[in-house]
């Protein structure tokens, strides 16, 4: 049942403290990819908290989501659109910058990825400040594509990105 799948993907998320610097509680989803059925729980979560007409593309964020977005969109039948680090993408590109702690970021995807009005989903493993989903959000907007909703892993609470992703659904496995 989903409260023991979701007690199962829990307990392989691993905290290292201090990482990748000091005062950061860095939420280590490796556990759970080397565990088989963990993995395939946490995919299965994920497409079962899908509500309506499912999305013709998952929008993966470089690089976890990637691995979780690649598996979903195998899981559903539907394609895989990576977003990635500036310098990446062999052809041309929308970037959209973003604010990080210090300085700011940027994050692309192929102007020709999806056709205008295409169902998107965007998977990562975590949200934290929302930065990161928010550019994501923001590329599918100027591709002209339809966003279905955001899904992660797991969501830090505390940092309250929920309240600024107000232009679609936020749905995370676990809350911290
Ligand atoms: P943000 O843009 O602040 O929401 O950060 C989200 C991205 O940073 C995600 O792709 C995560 O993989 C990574 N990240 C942020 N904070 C953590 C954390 N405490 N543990 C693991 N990954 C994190």
């Amino acid at each position: 049942n989903r409260a023991a799948a979701l007690a199962r993907v829990e307990g392989l998320i691993r905290d290292i403290p201090d990482f990748p610097k000091p005062g950061i509680l860095f939420k280590d989803i490796t556990p759970l990819l080397g565990d088989a059925e963990g993995f395939r729980l946490s995919i299965e979560l994920l497409a079962d908290a899908i509500e309506g007409p499912g999305p013709e593309y998952i929008v993966g964020t470089e690089s976890r989501g990637f691995i979780f977005g690649a598996a979903l969109a195998f899981h559903l039948g539907a394609g895989f659109i990576p977003v990635r680090k500036p310098g990446k993408l062999p052809a041309d590109v929308h970037s959209c910058e973003y604010q990080l702690e210090y300085g700011t970021d940027a994050l692309e995807v192929h102007r020709d990825a999806l056709h205008r009005g295409a169902r998107t989903l965007i998977v990562d493993d975590l949200l934290a400040t929302g930065g990161t989903a928010r550019a994501t959000g923001d590329l599918l907007r100027r591709l002209g594509a339809e966003l279905l909703g955001y899904s992660f892993v797991i969501e830090l609470t505390f940092l309250n990105a929920r309240q600024q992703m107000t232009d679609a659904p936020v749905m995370s496995l676990i809350r911290y």
